[in-house]
């Protein structure tokens, strides 16, 4: 069977979001009149999210449990659920209801004015610490200058896919995800319609101020050269300030002037240098990191059961 629309949501412990998620979706879908799927994926809940997974399954035809052995990241959650859709159109949507399902209408509507990639574009985010809001914002605006695809500002992942699309991004298998790159690198035509982001409906956000670090750290060296290519510029930089600063000393010497001489100007040097020096090989070996995990070539995710996947008819 082929589906109109695939609706896909990764959990990681939202066990009281789950069927107030379903309703909205299933109420929202029901109002298009086609057919449509929700692929759930369960990235290694440990809170029971995984059992009403597997019950809502059984309960309404609509829902695709997709389970993982255990946690792998949100952008590989999503992942998972674009290589299993069947979807001519895939929504890509959080759990926790700060993106409304209702606003899939919107997405759907400029999808069938023709565009390939209708992302939602975050013009308020109510109920986020201004903490959040701050780095986010700058974020977005960092790697909009220093990449080399526009991503589009204030976007996170809600959005709507094209089949078309979503071969093209499935056959993009590297390991370091950041799908919203992704999604714009690939081309086609894409256009934003703006939302409110909402409050979660229930739980805490799974994603703490490390793991959002780690996921602008892959945004960034996803996408650009930029960190490289900074030792380049500080080495530039710190060639041009000696070439003056030699002669000066030189002349400042023979001219018999004691300026610069003793040992602290030599130390802020050496432990100038030293540090932009370690930066330099930490940017390196962050690279050098994640082309090892490439090499490796490991699955990117490991299901549970295919049980629900093979069953589907
Ligand atoms: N999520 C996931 N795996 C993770 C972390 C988060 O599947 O390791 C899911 C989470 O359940 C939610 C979505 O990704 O549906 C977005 O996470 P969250 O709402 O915590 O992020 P925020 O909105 O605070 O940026
Ligand atoms: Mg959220």
């Amino acid at each position: 069977m082929t589906v109109k629309f695939s609706i896909i949501a990764p959990i990681y412990n939202e066990k009281d979001n789950i069927s107030e998620l379903y309703r909205r979706i299933s109420e929202v879908m029901n109002s298009t009149k086609a057919s449509w799927e929700l692929i759930l994926i369960d990235d290694g809940s440990l809170d029971g999210s995984t059992d009403q997974i597997t019950a809502l399954a059984i309960e309404h035809k609509e829902v695709v449990p997709l389970i993982f052995a255990r946690n792998f990241g949100h952008q590989i959650a999503v992942t998972a659920g674009l290589d299993n859709s069947r979807g001519e159109a895939v929504v890509v949507i959080d759990a926790d209801l700060q993106d409304p399902p209702e606003v899939i209408l919107d997405l759907i509507k400029k999808w069938e004015e023709g565009y390939e990639v209708v992302y939602a574009v975050r013009a308020e985010r109510k109920g986020e610490s201004w903490f959040k809001l701050v780095t986010a914002s700058l974020f977005y605006r960092l790697i909009y200058r220093i990449t080399n695809v526009k991503i589009p500002l204030d976007t996170g992942d809600f959005r709507l896919i094209d089949r078309k699309v979503v071969d093209v991004m499935n056959s993009m298998r590297e390991r370091h995800r950041f799908l919203r790159g992704m999604a714009s690198w690939v081309g086609f035509k894409q256009i934003g319609v703006n939302y409110v982001r909402e409050p979660r409906f229930a739980g805490e956000t799974k994603y703490p101020l490390k793991k959002m670090i780690a996921f602008a750290v892959t945004g960034i060296t996803g996408f650009s050269y930029f960190p490289l290519q900074m030792a380049t510029w500080i080495g530039f930089v710190a060639v041009l300030i000696s070439l003056i600063a030699i002669p000066v000393v030189i002349i400042e010497r023979l001219t018999g002037s004691q300026a610069f001489l003793g040992q602290a100007t030599t130390l802020i040097a050496v432990l100038f240098f030293g540090g932009a020096q370690l930066i330099s090989l930490g940017i390196i070996g962050e690279y050098i990191g994640r082309i090892y995990d490439e090499v490796k070539g490991r699955p990117l995710y490991v299901l549970r059961d295919k049980k629900y996947i093979n069953d589907r008819k």
